[in-house]
C-alpha cells in the first residue's frame, strides 16, 4: 500500500505529534516559520509514506490529509 499525505502549512502548529508518531519517520518540522509564526510539518521522503493515517489521526488541527492505494501502486509523488 503506497500513500502520501498533504500538510496544510498555515492550520499546522508544529506540535510534533505526526513527527513523532509517523511509523516510518518521514516527517520533520521545517526551518521556516508559517504566517502565524510556527514552524510547520514537512515531508521529508513520500515515497516511503504507506497511508496509514497516523500522523492525520494524531493532528489536533486537522491539518493533514492522506491518501492511499490499496493495490499497492505508486501513487506518483
Ligand atoms: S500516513 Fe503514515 S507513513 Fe504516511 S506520513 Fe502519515 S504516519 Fe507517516
Ligand atoms: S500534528 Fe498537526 S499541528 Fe502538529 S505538527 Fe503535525 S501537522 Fe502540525
Amino acid at each position: 500500500m503506497k500513500g502520501k499525505i498533504e500538510i496544510s502549512v498555515e492550520l499546522c502548529k508544529g506540535c510534533e505529534f505526526c513527527v513523532i508518531t509517523c511509523p516510518q519517520k518521514i516527517i520533520v518540522l521545517s526551518d521556516r516559520f508559517n504566517a502565524t509564526g510556527y514552524f510547520p510539518a514537512v515531508v521529508t521522503e513520500m515515497a516511503k509514506c504507506t497511508g496509514c493515517a497516523i500522523c492525520a489521526e494524531m493532528c489536533p488541527e486537522v491539518a493533514i490529509e492522506v491518501w492511499r492505494d490499496e493495490r499497492g501502486q505508486d501513487l506518483g509523488i
